[in-house]
């Protein structure tokens, strides 16, 4: 397997991934180019946009500016403060996946009295998420098919429905990881990119109509039905990113959430060293993420780590380290997941036997999967050195500010059971 001579991707990294000459990959590439733009210049055209859609927002005669769609999360405490500060009235919108931690259901809470907004909320019933999150293994290997479907559906139905025209997403994930997109694509949001993405191809007709789908009905997908064209098209609905229009760092805006709003983060995590990111279910640090690494061997932590290595907060052998000890953790939210659904842990990794990357994952003389190739084999390859980057001063990740941001034990997670609502 090839990997960045950089960070921690490997050449399989989903969705996509692409090295240059020097063997540098293009998630490093992006991040590189961000210090080369005007960001003024970028946060002069966000203030024009605010304004304009505020206008056109008002004049359909409700009281809100723009939608927000939140988890709760870091992001979303960042998304809203900055436009609190801009002086706008969003209103805030979620979808609730049902498995939240306390955690989650505490941050979420607390953003809405630090920053004093409305909120939608949608539930989906616990029914739908078992069906579809069963469908979904079997067919894709997603557990959470129904959570971004959610996410990414839910927020457009509440701007036809409030005829608010602006949505305000934070960051294009797989830009900033995997550099899908530049950073002078200027990317927004659309139905295409959602679909491909964040639902795997499927909508919901494509699931309901799959011929191996014995147990998704209609009404199980219903929240997760795109608003039609002519909808979308009569209220102009837009969605842009923050992080197109504001330099985006996900450390430094959770510290400012933290020692200014009151946000909190894990104590520990099972599976990656960062301690502030998918605080709000109990599933995506776990479960969800053990599967990429079940499919395509890798998971959180080359994420993470690659994201430290990229700010200079990490040596690139200081991530490999980083990696190694947590992609391959089996998450004990797995259980969780398996009561939940009523499947056994041997049917659960047998369902998903087809989707492991032949280019990563091979069977022993004994039948057992092992991986061919690990980051940890190429700790020394030739040219690291040449693509290497400087460190930062501040990257040490005990020092006290940044303590809440890092894992300071392993193996170990605070919330046992969910809260559906
Ligand atoms: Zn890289």
């Amino acid at each position: 397997m090839e990997y960045c001579k950089r960070c921690c991707y490997p050449a399989n990294s989903r969705p996509t991934i692409i090295f240059d000459d020097q063997g540098v990959c293009s998630g490093c590439r992006l991040h590189e180019s961000r210090p080369l733009i005007d960001w003024d210049e970028r946060k002069k055209r966000f203030e024009d946009i605010l304004k304009e859609y505020s206008q056109k927002s008002r004049a359909n005669g409700n009281h809100y500016d723009l939608i927000i769609p939140v988890s709760g999360g870091k992001d979303s405490h960042f998304q809203v403060y900055t436009i609190k500060q801009m002086g706008y009235n969003p209103l805030l919108v979620t979808y609730n996946h049902g498995f939240n931690t306390k955690r989650g259901i505490r941050n979420l809470t607390n953003m809405l009295h630090q920053f004093g907004f409305d909120m939608l909320r949608f539930t989906s019933s616990p029914e739908a998420a078992k069906t579809i999150s069963k469908f979904m293994l079997q067919t894709v290997g997603d557990i959470t098919w129904h959570y971004h479907a959610g996410i990414m559906t839910f927020p457009i139905k509440a701007a036809v429905m409030n005829k608010i025209p602006l949505i305000l997403w934070g960051e294009h994930g797989f830009s900033e990881l995997l550099g899908m997109y530049n950073q002078d694509d200027m990317m927004e949001f659309s139905k295409k990119d959602r679909q491909e993405h964040s639902m795997r191809g499927f909508e919901p007709d494509d699931i309901l109509n799959h011929p191996n789908n014995t147990e998704v009905l209609q009404e199980h997908l219903a929240p997760f039905y795109y608003p039609s064209d002519e909808e979308i098209e009569d209220i102009g609905v837009r969605g842009i990113y923050l992080a197109n229009y504001v330099e985006w760092d996900a450390r430094a805006h959770t510290r400012l959430m933290i020692e200014k709003y009151n946000f909190e983060t894990a104590l520990k995590r099972e599976r990656t060293h960062h301690l502030y990111e998918k605080l709000d279910d109990i599933h995506a640090d776990g479960a969800h993420d053990y599967l990429k690494y079940l499919k395509f061997g890798y998971g959180r932590a080359t994420d993470d780590a690659s994201n430290d290595i990229r700010h200079g907060r990490m040596t690139r052998e200081e991530g490999i380290k980083i990696v190694s000890q947590y992609d391959h953790v089996r998450p004990s939210d797995l259980d969780i997941w398996l009561k939940f659904v009523g499947m056994t842990e041997e049917e659960f990794l047998g369902e998903i036997e087809h989707l492991r990357d032949p280019k990563i994952w091979e069977k022993d003389d004994s039948g057992e999967w092992q991986v061919k190739d690990s980051i940890a084999n190429h700790v020394g390859d030739e040219d690291v050195d040449a693509v290497r980057l400087p460190l930062v001063d501040d990257r040490e990740m005990l020092r006290s500010h940044n303590q809440p941001s890092y894992s300071r034990d392993d193996h170990i997670v605070e919330d046992s059971e969910y809260i559906w609502f």
